[in-house]
C-alpha cells in the first residue's frame, strides 16, 4: 500500500516487496514463519478462504518471531464466531506477550450480517510499536488515534447501538441461532461435495467450503463450468492470491433452501 507492494509480477501473480505465505494442502493451510525479517504480518484465523484454525501453541510461534524481529502482527478475526473446536484462541490476545505486537481487527459483518450496516472494531494497544528507518520507537496506539479523529470520525451513533446490541443477551442468543444455520449449511455443503466426490476443506470454524477443483482445469475454468453447467456462483482460488489457483470457494452464507438445491445440482451434476 500506498506504493510500496513494489511492482506486480504478471508470471508470479506476486507484488516484490511483499514475502507470501504460501498455504496449501502440503502443509495443511498453515503458513510457515517467513525465513527473512518482515515488518507487518497479516495473519487471519479462521481462515478466509481456506477455514483453517491455528491453536494457541501455533499462534504463540508467530508472536515470538514478531518480537524476535521488531514485526507487527495484524491479526483479521472476521470470523471468530464461527469457531467450533475446543483450544483454538478466540482472540490473539489470548496469547502472552500478543499485546506487544499484535493489533486485531474484527468487522461486524459476518458475526451478526453487518456487511452493509458496516462496523468494525480494532484493537491496538499501547505497547505496540512501530520503528522508523532510525530504530526510534513510534506509539502506534496515538498514530491511530489521530488517524481517527482527522480522517474517519467513527461509525454513526445509530450504528453503533446496533454493534453494541450484538452484545446483550438477546443480541446473543440471536446471533448464535445465525451462525448456528449457516453452518448447518456449511455441513450440508460439505458432505454433498464429499458424496459427489469432492476433497474438501474447511466449513468446521468457518462459513466457507475449500474445494479442489478436478484435475487439470484451473480455478476459473471450474467457475465457468459451475455457473453455466449448474447456475451455481462461487469463488475461484486464485483470486486469494497465487497459492488458490486449483481450488475453488463455496459460502454458507445463503438459505437452507438454496443450500439444499444447489447440492442436489452437484450431485446430479457428477452423475451425468
Ligand atoms: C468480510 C471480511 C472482512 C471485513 O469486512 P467488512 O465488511 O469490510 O467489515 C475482513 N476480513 C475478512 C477475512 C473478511 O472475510
Amino acid at each position: 500500500m500506498s506504493g510500496r507492494s513494489g511492482k506486480y509480477n504478471e508470471e508470479t501473480g506476486k507484488y516484490e516487496n511483499i514475502i507470501y505465505l504460501p498455504v496449501t494442502v502440503e502443509n495443511n493451510f498453515k503458513p510457515e514463519l517467513p525465513k527473512e525479517k518482515v515488518d507487518i504480518i497479516y495473519l487471519c484465523f479462521p481462515n478466509n478462504p481456506t477455514g483453517t484454525v491455528l491453536t494457541k501453541q501455533e499462534l504463540k510461534e508467530w508472536i515470538d518471531y514478531a518480537k524476535e524481529n521488531k514485526a507487527i502482527i495484524l491479526y483479521d478475526s472476521a470470523y471468530e464466531a464461527f469457531i467450533e473446536e475446543e483450544n483454538i484462541p478466540h482472540s490473539i490476545y489470548e496469547i502472552e506477550g500478543a499485546k506487544e505486537v499484535a493489533i486485531e481487527f474484527k468487522s461486524f459483518s459476518k458475526t451478526a450480517g453487518f456487511t452493509g450496516v458496516r462496523c468494525a472494531y480494532t484493537v491496538v494497544p499501547k505497547q505496540v510499536k512501530g520503528y522508523t528507518k532510525k530504530g526510534e520507537e513510534i506509539s502506534l496506539n496515538k498514530l491511530w488515534n489521530r488517524r481517527t479523529t482527522t480522517k474517519f470520525n467513527g461509525v454513526s451513533y445509530i450504528v453503533q447501538r446496533a454493534a453494541e446490541a450484538t452484545y446483550s443477551e438477546e443480541g446473543k442468543k440471536q446471533i448464535e441461532e445465525n451462525i448456528k444455520y449457516y453452518k448447518e449449511n456449511a455441513k450440508i455443503i460439505k458432505q454433498g461435495l464429499e458424496k459427489a466426490g469432492f476433497k474438501v476443506y474447511g466449513a468446521i470454524n468457518s462459513p466457507y467450503i475449500w474445494l479442489k477443483v478436478p484435475e487439470g482445469i484451473s480455478s476459473w475454468e471450474f467457475f465457468d463450468k459451475l455457473l453455466k453447467e449448474v447456475n451455481i456462483v462461487g469463488t475461484p482460488g486464485s483470486g486469494f492470491g497465487p497459492s488458490g489457483e486449483g481450488y475453488f470457494r463455496l459460502t454458507a452464507f445463503a438459505t437452507r433452501e438454496n443450500t439444499i438445491k444447489a447440492m442436489q445440482r452437484i450431485e446430479n451434476w457428477k452423475r451425468d
